[in-house]
């Protein structure tokens, strides 16, 4: 009577939370100063001032019953606006408000769209490594995903392994840029080039093939390194962004999408995923929060934070030995593992209350996440259990 994929997947529950409440039970034995967490990628920097002076606004300047009420699905129309302008002046772009639907953080609009497109048949792609909720969006639906490999080491985009992972049931590419779990940014050239094969690609399936864009991380970016606005150079891209990581929000749900009016099947696509989310019972999202984080957008909170940590982090680590991709964005470091079995080295790490995600987790075996939004001490903390461990693989330094 019940489908065993979902009761298998639920069962198997999620491997960073998991590893998380260990952390959070060894802290309750030996001390939450004993306990070196990396797992969760929680921003840690309070969401910046704006954003509490503009609740205080909306609550002395809206009648409760309006600041709270019921929104269309697809959002308040004013903050459908906003958003479309603000990207019309960042990126020379010519949405209009119809074009953007807010949604509960970029989750909702990809397994929105992931369910409008595959539903009729047809295969999704993404690269490695990737963020692992990718694969239930796109199973839920009865699809299948296809994990395309990236550069070793750099994890940049191998052009040729993508026009050989491309097939013609491939409908749409999941992009994610400053990526999870590598924070890595991918250069605009090699998206350029992405964006001409999968042009010629669609000429010879016939039919579109649709870029889903993953961009909570967008303004997580520590050395001035650009983002690429991929809708700029390809107009069969859905933007999703999110207010959960730039001004620490993760806990309001709020984000959108915007379908570039020039798109291909446009007015079906936006129609459906107005059906689909309705389906999938959103309503709406909060609608005070839908009005805060628009009257705020383009604020961040205060990264310099999370680039010391980076900084601090990338620095000590590779100074004992061990190897990372530099990360230009988001809070992650992705660390090659001193053994090949990632999950061996995790749970040697966590006998000494050393917490990090194994990275075939992201499709990738062999490397660990460190999610390093946490405090600087934590950092400093962790570091002689860092070292020991590189001593004891025997890592030159
Ligand atoms: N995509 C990636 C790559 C993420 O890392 C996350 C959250 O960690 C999400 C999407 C979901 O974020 P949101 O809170 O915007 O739904």
């Amino acid at each position: 009577m019940i489908d065993q994929k979902l009761v298998s997947w639920g069962r198997s529950g999620n491997i960073i939370r998991e590893i998380a409440e260990y952390g959070a039970e060894q802290a309750k034995i030996v001390g939450p100063k004993n306990v070196y967490n990396f797992t969760i990628g929680s921003p840690s920097i309070d969401p910046p001032a704006i954003i509490f002076e503009t609740m205080e606004r909306l609550r002395a300047t809206v009648p409760p019953s309006e600041l709270h009420a019921y929104s269309p699905a697809a959002g308040l129309p004013e903050v459908r606006e906003k958003a479309a302008d603000f990207l019309n002046r960042s990126f020379g772009s010519a949405y209009r408000k119809q074009d953007i639907i807010i949604t509960c953080g970029t989750s909702t609009a990809l397994a929105a769209m992931i369910k409008v497109l595959l539903s009729c048949g047809g295969r999704a792609m993404t690269f490695t490594p990737y963020f692992m909720d990718y694969k239930y969006y796109v199973e839920s639906v009865g699809a299948a995903l296809t994990e395309c490999p990236t550069m070793p080491e750099s994890f940049q985009l191998d052009l040729e392994a993508a026009e050989r992972a491309l097939t013609p049931d491939t409908m749409l590419l999941i992009i994610n840029s400053p990526n999870n779990p590598s924070g890595v940014v991918l250069r605009r050239e090699s998206l350029e080039a992405l964006a001409r094969l999968l042009e010629r690609k669609q000429r010879e399936y016939g039919h579109p093939i649709y870029i889903l864009a993953d961009e909570p991380y967008r303004d997580l970016v520590y050395d001035g390194q650009e983002v690429a606005y991929i809708p700029s150079f390809y107009k069969n891209t859905v933007y999703c962004y999110s207010f959960s990581k730039s001004v620490s929000l993760p806990g309001e749900r709020v984000g959108f999408m915007a379908l570039p009016p020039e798109m291909d099947d446009h007015d079906d696509i936006a129609a459906a995923a107005m059906a689909v989310i309705r389906a999938f019972g959103y309503i709406c999202v909060s609608t005070m929060w839908q009005r805060v984080a628009i009257d705020c957008i383009g604020a961040t909170s205060d990264i310099s934070v999370y680039k010391r940590n980076r900084d601090r982090l990338y620095g000590a680590l590779t100074e004992m030995g061990y190897s990372c991709v530099y990360p230009d964005g988001a809070f992650y470091l992705f660390m090659k593992t001193p053994e090949p079995d990632a999950e061996a080295f995790c749970r040697r790490a966590m006998k000494e209350n050393l917490l990090v995600v194994p990275g075939d987790s992201f499709g990738t075996p062999g490397y660990v996440r460190l999610a390093y939004c946490v405090s600087p001490e934590v950092i400093e903390r962790s570091l002689p259990t860092f070292r020991k461990l590189a001593e004891e693989y025997g890592l030159k330094s």
